[in-house]
């Protein structure tokens, strides 16, 4: 805990929002006076993680990168981090991300860009970049990111580790603060598949709080160290054969086909949705959902109010001043489309593709046991240039919303291609994705 704490104090990678340094050197003692006392101790006691600052941790900062919540501690624990914490894991760091998770890249917040493991002139993906880079560095034996549209998933290839999104409600989202309540989900990032089992393990389960959770049967060593039961891999043709892709990673793409093929798998090409409907389809009712949630962070309850002649304005100037560019232009666009006159047409017009995209989802998995996919069309930009074209950062996040949309439990492994490669099963079939990650390794 002690050296992970160092380091991050010396990391020059944007990663750290708050440390939490006195709470973890304090459950350290802990634990080495039970290991000295011949006390037994559980698999997650004194490991050191890192947590994405967008969950509640009773007393830490929790400021969603924000200039809104930058004052703001937490009131209770997550219950994702509260299992944690009750397994004996160790926080030690609140990380840096995208604001309220609105990015792909870790540009989007208050505390600096936050610099790729791999390459500091690079972006370390977004929203959990932070988490990412800190487990790819060391700095966290694993941490807790969020992911709504490939927040875990972008960031855990850009920075090559493995990152897990579970099937949505496996994991309580309470705690966890809102973008987009219908796809959010909690998700971890970490070195190994066996950590990620493990922390996915501890976190999941029914919550009273979030009545989204369902009950899921843990995920044992045993279950997803032999490949019985997968015969058959897809794959989705218009996400290869565009021209959006990079060729590198369309190379690496095929390679990891073959592979695949050699093991004795048969692979399939599939249909699916264009990625700009995808894309279109995942932002309107990102926006729209994130417009309604963020509308409580008014200054009165939360946040940095700035105080103006009537409450009226009070709102408006906490709001225009506290929200980032990005954040703000998501609640424009979110409100627009919620509102008369557009909503028939474009956010009812999203459910319904939703819909579809679930459906085609269920059929797919009639045919395959597995889905495969680049996690993104392009290798990780510059620092600054996703800034000057929020489009183009949308696209970007072509290959992983479509799961998001779907619910599906989708895991990137750290090869196959330059990003990553991203596996995915059916709705809560977790230990499946895990099982043929194993299996390609
Ligand atoms: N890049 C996507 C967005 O900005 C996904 C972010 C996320 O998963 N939090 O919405």
């Amino acid at each position: 805990v002690k050296e992970k704490l160092e380091a991050l104090k010396q990391n020059t990678n944007n990663t750290v929002n708050s440390l939490l340094e006195d709470s973890a050197l304090e459950s350290a003692k802990k634990v080495d006076q039970k290991i000295a006392s011949g006390e037994s101790i559980g698999l997650l006691e004194g490991i050191p993680f890192g947590i994405k600052d967008v969950y509640m941790v009773q007393g830490t900062y929790t400021t969603a990168s924000s200039d809104l919540l930058k004052n703001y501690k937490s009131a209770y624990t997550a219950t994702a981090i509260q299992k944690l914490l009750d397994a004996g894991a160790i926080p030690i760091v609140k990380e840096n991300c995208d604001s309220f998770g609105h990015g792909s890249s870790s540009e989007n917040t208050i505390f600096g860009a936050v610099k790729n493991a791999i390459n500091p002139e690079l972006v370390g993906g977004g929203s959990s970049g932070g988490s990412a880079v800190n487990v790819a560095k060391d700095y966290t034996v694993f941490s807790i990111g969020g992911d709504t549209g490939g927040s875990v998933r972008q960031p855990a290839g850009y920075n090559n580790v493995y990152g897990l999104k579970p099937t949505y409600g496996r994991i309580s989202r309470y705690g966890l603060m809102a973008y987009a309540s219908s796809t959010d989900c909690v998700g971890p990032i970490a070195k190994s598949i066996e950590d990620i089992r493990i922390v996915l393990n501890t976190m999941s389960g029914k919550d009273a709080k979030d009545q989204t959770t369902y009950t899921s049967k843990a995920i044992t060593e045993e279950a997803i160290s032999s490949n019985g039961s997968i015969k058959s891999v897809g794959y989705f043709k218009n996400f290869v054969e565009s021209d959006a892709i990079d060729e590198k990673i369309k190379a690496d793409f095929f390679s990891a086909i073959e592979k695949i093929k050699a093991k004795g798998i048969e692979v399939k090409e599939l249909d699916f949705f264009k990625s700009d409907t995808l894309v279109s389809t995942y932002y309107t009712l990102a926006m729209a959902e994130t417009a309604s949630n963020l509308s409580r962070l008014d200054g009165t309850n939360y946040g940095n109010r700035i105080e103006s002649d009537n409450l009226k304005e009070t709102y408006s100037v906490t709001r225009s001043e506290n929200f980032s560019e990005e954040t703000k232009r998501r609640i424009v666009g979110g409100n627009q489309v919620l509102s008369q006159g557009f909503s028939d047409e474009i956010y009812l017009k999203g459910l319904s593709l939703r819909d579809q995209i679930s459906q085609n989802f269920e059929e797919d998995f009639s045919e395959v046991d597995i889905i495969i996919s680049p996690v993104t069309p392009m290798s990780p930009p510059k620092i600054g240039d996703s800034l000057k074209d929020p489009l183009a950062m949308y696209l970007s996040d072509a290959y992983t919303v479509g799961f998001s949309l779907g619910q599906l439990p989708t895991l990137t492994v750290p090869q196959g291609t330059e990003t990553g490669l991203q596996i995915t099963a059916a709705k809560d079939n977790d230990e499946l994705v895990l099982k043929f990650a194993n299996f390609l390794k």
